[in-house]
Protein backbone atom coordinates (compact mmCIF):
# COMPACT_ATOMS: atom_id res chain seq x y z
CA UNK A 1 0.00 0.00 0.00
CA UNK A 2 1.57 3.33 -0.85
CA UNK A 3 1.45 5.71 2.07
CA UNK A 4 1.59 9.84 1.17
CA UNK A 5 5.04 11.20 2.73
CA UNK A 6 4.33 13.63 5.40
CA UNK A 7 6.92 16.14 6.53
CA UNK A 8 5.52 18.40 9.67
CA UNK A 9 7.72 21.11 10.81
CA UNK A 10 7.59 21.81 14.29
CA UNK A 11 8.22 25.64 15.22
CA UNK A 12 7.65 25.18 19.19
CA UNK A 13 7.82 28.43 21.62
CA UNK A 14 9.47 30.38 18.25
CA UNK A 15 8.70 33.12 15.96
CA UNK A 16 5.95 36.30 16.18
CA UNK A 17 3.58 36.67 13.29
CA UNK A 18 5.87 38.59 11.64
CA UNK A 19 8.71 35.86 11.60
CA UNK A 20 6.23 33.17 10.70
CA UNK A 21 4.88 34.85 7.93
CA UNK A 22 8.57 35.85 6.56
CA UNK A 23 9.31 32.03 6.78
CA UNK A 24 5.94 30.64 4.97
CA UNK A 25 6.64 33.19 2.48
CA UNK A 26 10.25 31.79 1.81
CA UNK A 27 8.78 28.33 2.29
CA UNK A 28 5.76 28.99 -0.44
CA UNK A 29 7.98 30.07 -2.93
CA UNK A 30 10.95 27.55 -2.88
CA UNK A 31 8.74 24.83 -2.01
CA UNK A 32 8.37 23.13 -6.10
CA UNK A 33 4.63 23.16 -7.12
CA UNK A 34 4.43 19.27 -7.60
CA UNK A 35 6.06 17.91 -4.32
CA UNK A 36 5.51 14.49 -3.56
CA UNK A 37 5.59 14.79 -0.11
CA UNK A 38 2.76 16.91 1.94
CA UNK A 39 3.85 19.59 4.21
CA UNK A 40 2.52 21.10 7.56
CA UNK A 41 3.69 23.73 9.85
CA UNK A 42 3.33 24.13 13.07
CA UNK A 43 3.50 27.52 14.02
CA UNK A 44 2.68 29.15 17.72
CA UNK A 45 -1.20 29.64 18.45
CA UNK A 46 -0.77 33.88 18.06
CA UNK A 47 0.45 33.09 14.40
CA UNK A 48 -1.92 30.17 13.17
CA UNK A 49 -4.78 32.80 11.55
CA UNK A 50 -1.89 35.24 10.01
CA UNK A 51 -0.05 31.66 8.92
CA UNK A 52 -3.78 30.34 7.40
CA UNK A 53 -4.28 33.68 5.55
CA UNK A 54 -0.83 33.94 3.82
CA UNK A 55 -0.77 29.86 3.01
CA UNK A 56 -3.94 30.53 1.10
CA UNK A 57 -4.27 28.26 -2.37
CA UNK A 58 -1.32 26.55 -1.38
CA UNK A 59 -0.90 23.09 -0.51
CA UNK A 60 1.20 23.53 2.97
CA UNK A 61 -1.07 22.85 5.49
CA UNK A 62 -1.50 23.92 9.35
CA UNK A 63 -1.27 22.49 12.04
CA UNK A 64 -1.21 23.68 16.08
CA UNK A 65 1.41 21.99 18.70
CA UNK A 66 -1.35 21.53 21.19
CA UNK A 67 -5.23 21.44 22.17
CA UNK A 68 -7.81 21.31 24.48
CA UNK A 69 -10.34 18.40 24.67
CA UNK A 70 -13.44 20.62 25.26
CA UNK A 71 -15.04 22.92 22.92
CA UNK A 72 -15.81 25.87 25.02
CA UNK A 73 -16.43 27.12 27.94
CA UNK A 74 -14.47 28.48 31.88
CA UNK A 75 -11.29 26.77 30.48
CA UNK A 76 -8.41 30.00 31.00
CA UNK A 77 -5.90 30.10 28.62
CA UNK A 78 -7.08 26.63 27.12
CA UNK A 79 -7.92 26.38 22.90
CA UNK A 80 -9.90 23.91 21.52
CA UNK A 81 -9.91 22.28 18.23
CA UNK A 82 -13.35 24.23 17.05
CA UNK A 83 -11.19 27.32 17.67
CA UNK A 84 -8.11 25.62 15.90
CA UNK A 85 -10.61 24.83 12.92
CA UNK A 86 -11.69 28.20 12.82
CA UNK A 87 -8.00 29.54 12.68
CA UNK A 88 -7.58 27.32 9.67
CA UNK A 89 -5.95 24.03 11.14
CA UNK A 90 -6.20 20.98 9.43
CA UNK A 91 -3.82 19.21 11.90
CA UNK A 92 -2.96 19.16 15.34
CA UNK A 93 -0.19 17.64 17.14
CA UNK A 94 -0.95 16.28 20.27
CA UNK A 95 1.15 14.43 22.87
CA UNK A 96 4.70 16.05 22.10
CA UNK A 97 7.06 14.68 24.65
CA UNK A 98 7.56 18.66 25.76
CA UNK A 99 3.67 18.91 26.97
CA UNK A 100 4.16 15.20 28.62
CA UNK A 101 7.06 16.18 30.11
CA UNK A 102 6.64 19.98 31.39
CA UNK A 103 3.29 20.28 31.40
CA UNK A 104 2.35 16.89 33.14
CA UNK A 105 0.07 15.63 29.50
CA UNK A 106 -0.79 11.86 30.60
CA UNK A 107 -2.13 9.03 28.10
CA UNK A 108 -5.46 9.67 29.27
CA UNK A 109 -5.42 12.87 28.38
CA UNK A 110 -3.90 12.66 25.16
CA UNK A 111 -6.80 10.13 24.46
CA UNK A 112 -9.04 12.67 25.02
CA UNK A 113 -7.67 15.29 22.86
CA UNK A 114 -7.71 12.86 19.89
CA UNK A 115 -11.28 12.47 20.12
CA UNK A 116 -12.29 15.34 20.23
CA UNK A 117 -9.26 16.53 17.18
CA UNK A 118 -11.11 13.53 15.25
CA UNK A 119 -14.99 15.00 16.33
CA UNK A 120 -13.79 18.17 14.44
CA UNK A 121 -12.02 16.69 11.07
CA UNK A 122 -8.58 17.82 12.63
CA UNK A 123 -6.22 15.49 11.93
CA UNK A 124 -3.79 14.04 15.07
CA UNK A 125 -0.20 13.59 14.58
CA UNK A 126 0.26 11.67 18.05
CA UNK A 127 3.47 11.76 19.80
CA UNK A 128 4.67 8.75 21.59
CA UNK A 129 8.61 7.59 22.76
CA UNK A 130 10.67 6.56 25.71
CA UNK A 131 12.82 8.32 27.43
CA UNK A 132 16.50 7.23 27.64
CA UNK A 133 16.31 5.53 31.08
CA UNK A 134 13.03 3.87 29.74
CA UNK A 135 15.53 2.70 26.69
CA UNK A 136 18.71 1.87 28.95
CA UNK A 137 16.00 -0.50 31.16
CA UNK A 138 14.94 -2.40 28.00
CA UNK A 139 11.28 -0.74 28.46
CA UNK A 140 11.00 0.43 24.93
CA UNK A 141 8.23 -1.68 23.40
CA UNK A 142 6.67 -1.91 26.22
CA UNK A 143 6.18 1.77 26.95
CA UNK A 144 5.38 2.43 22.82
CA UNK A 145 2.56 -0.49 23.32
CA UNK A 146 0.85 1.45 26.44
CA UNK A 147 1.44 4.99 25.09
CA UNK A 148 -0.46 3.83 21.82
CA UNK A 149 -3.05 1.31 23.87
CA UNK A 150 -4.09 4.24 26.00
CA UNK A 151 -3.70 7.21 23.68
CA UNK A 152 -5.96 4.82 21.02
CA UNK A 153 -8.24 3.67 23.43
CA UNK A 154 -12.16 4.37 21.49
CA UNK A 155 -10.99 5.53 18.82
CA UNK A 156 -13.10 3.53 15.82
CA UNK A 157 -11.10 1.57 13.38
CA UNK A 158 -12.37 3.54 10.69
CA UNK A 159 -11.20 6.95 12.63
CA UNK A 160 -7.96 5.95 13.18
CA UNK A 161 -6.58 6.06 9.27
CA UNK A 162 -6.95 9.54 9.72
CA UNK A 163 -4.52 9.55 12.59
CA UNK A 164 -0.84 9.86 11.89
CA UNK A 165 1.60 8.66 14.54
CA UNK A 166 5.36 9.73 15.02
CA UNK A 167 7.55 7.93 17.29
CA UNK A 168 9.76 10.65 19.29
CA UNK A 169 12.26 8.66 21.36
CA UNK A 170 12.64 11.11 24.13
CA UNK A 171 16.31 10.89 23.93
CA UNK A 172 17.12 12.59 20.86
CA UNK A 173 14.41 15.44 20.39
CA UNK A 174 16.94 18.91 20.49
CA UNK A 175 19.20 16.89 21.53
CA UNK A 176 21.75 16.70 18.26
CA UNK A 177 21.49 12.90 18.45
CA UNK A 178 19.14 11.16 16.09
CA UNK A 179 17.85 7.71 16.87
CA UNK A 180 19.92 5.02 14.49
CA UNK A 181 18.20 3.17 11.29
CA UNK A 182 18.05 0.13 13.56
CA UNK A 183 16.49 1.76 15.99
CA UNK A 184 13.88 3.76 14.03
CA UNK A 185 12.86 0.74 11.96
CA UNK A 186 12.47 -1.93 14.94
CA UNK A 187 10.29 1.05 16.63
CA UNK A 188 8.21 1.92 14.04
CA UNK A 189 7.83 -1.65 12.78
CA UNK A 190 6.79 -2.44 16.41
CA UNK A 191 3.90 0.45 16.54
CA UNK A 192 2.88 -0.96 13.49
CA UNK A 193 2.65 -4.51 14.41
CA UNK A 194 0.67 -3.51 18.03
CA UNK A 195 -1.83 -1.37 15.85
CA UNK A 196 -2.80 -4.95 13.52
CA UNK A 197 -3.33 -6.62 16.59
CA UNK A 198 -5.16 -4.01 18.29
CA UNK A 199 -7.08 -3.14 15.12
CA UNK A 200 -6.15 -5.20 11.98
CA UNK A 201 -3.38 -5.49 9.43
CA UNK A 202 -5.13 -3.31 6.40
CA UNK A 203 -5.60 -1.00 9.28
CA UNK A 204 -1.53 -0.75 10.44
CA UNK A 205 -0.76 -0.67 6.61
CA UNK A 206 -2.65 2.32 6.14
CA UNK A 207 -1.93 4.73 8.77
CA UNK A 208 1.23 6.73 8.48
CA UNK A 209 4.50 6.87 10.86
CA UNK A 210 6.76 9.04 11.53
CA UNK A 211 10.08 9.29 12.90
CA UNK A 212 11.04 12.44 15.07
CA UNK A 213 14.32 13.57 17.14
CA UNK A 214 16.96 15.62 15.87
CA UNK A 215 16.60 15.46 12.12
CA UNK A 216 18.94 17.06 9.92
CA UNK A 217 19.20 17.93 6.27
CA UNK A 218 22.11 15.10 6.77
CA UNK A 219 20.38 12.32 8.89
CA UNK A 220 17.01 12.72 6.28
CA UNK A 221 18.22 11.08 3.56
CA UNK A 222 18.94 7.97 5.54
CA UNK A 223 15.50 8.04 7.60
CA UNK A 224 13.58 8.09 4.51
CA UNK A 225 15.03 4.90 3.25
CA UNK A 226 13.88 2.93 6.43
CA UNK A 227 10.67 1.14 4.96
CA UNK A 228 8.52 1.78 8.00
CA UNK A 229 9.22 5.52 7.94
CA UNK A 230 6.34 7.43 6.06
CA UNK A 231 7.59 10.93 7.17
CA UNK A 232 9.31 13.02 9.91
CA UNK A 233 8.26 15.29 12.26
CA UNK A 234 11.24 18.21 12.28
CA UNK A 235 11.69 20.69 15.05
CA UNK A 236 14.85 22.81 15.43
CA UNK A 237 15.78 22.28 11.75
CA UNK A 238 12.59 22.96 10.47
CA UNK A 239 13.22 26.86 11.81
CA UNK A 240 15.68 27.13 8.85
CA UNK A 241 13.37 27.12 5.43
CA UNK A 242 16.58 26.24 3.61
CA UNK A 243 17.16 23.23 5.65
CA UNK A 244 13.61 22.44 6.09
CA UNK A 245 13.57 21.78 2.32
CA UNK A 246 15.96 19.57 2.06
CA UNK A 247 14.81 17.74 4.65
CA UNK A 248 11.43 17.69 2.44
CA UNK A 249 13.43 16.86 -1.01
CA UNK A 250 15.01 14.08 0.96
CA UNK A 251 12.56 12.10 0.24
CA UNK A 252 13.60 11.64 -3.24
CA UNK A 253 15.88 9.10 -2.27
CA UNK A 254 13.31 6.94 -1.66
CA UNK A 255 12.00 7.27 -4.99
CA UNK A 256 15.28 6.84 -6.57
C1 LIG B 1 10.08 17.87 17.86
O1 LIG B 1 9.91 18.97 18.39
O2 LIG B 1 9.12 17.13 17.66
C2 LIG B 1 11.43 17.47 17.48
C3 LIG B 1 11.59 16.31 16.93
O3 LIG B 1 12.44 18.39 17.73
P1 LIG B 1 13.93 18.31 17.18
O4 LIG B 1 13.85 18.01 15.69
O5 LIG B 1 14.50 19.67 17.44
O6 LIG B 1 14.63 17.22 17.91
Amino acid sequence: MQRMPLVVGNWKMNGTIEDTLKMLTELRHKLPEASPVEVVVAPPFTSLYTAHVGLQDSAIQLAAQNMYWELEGAFTGEISAVFLKDAGCSHVILGHSERRQYFGETDDAINKKILAALAQELVPIVCIGESLEQRKSGKTEAILELQLKKGLHGIPMNDLKGIVIAYEPVWAIGAGQTATMTEIESALHFVRNVIAKTYDAPTANAIRLLYGGSVTAETAREIFKVKEADGLLVGGASLNIDNFLKIIQSYGVREA
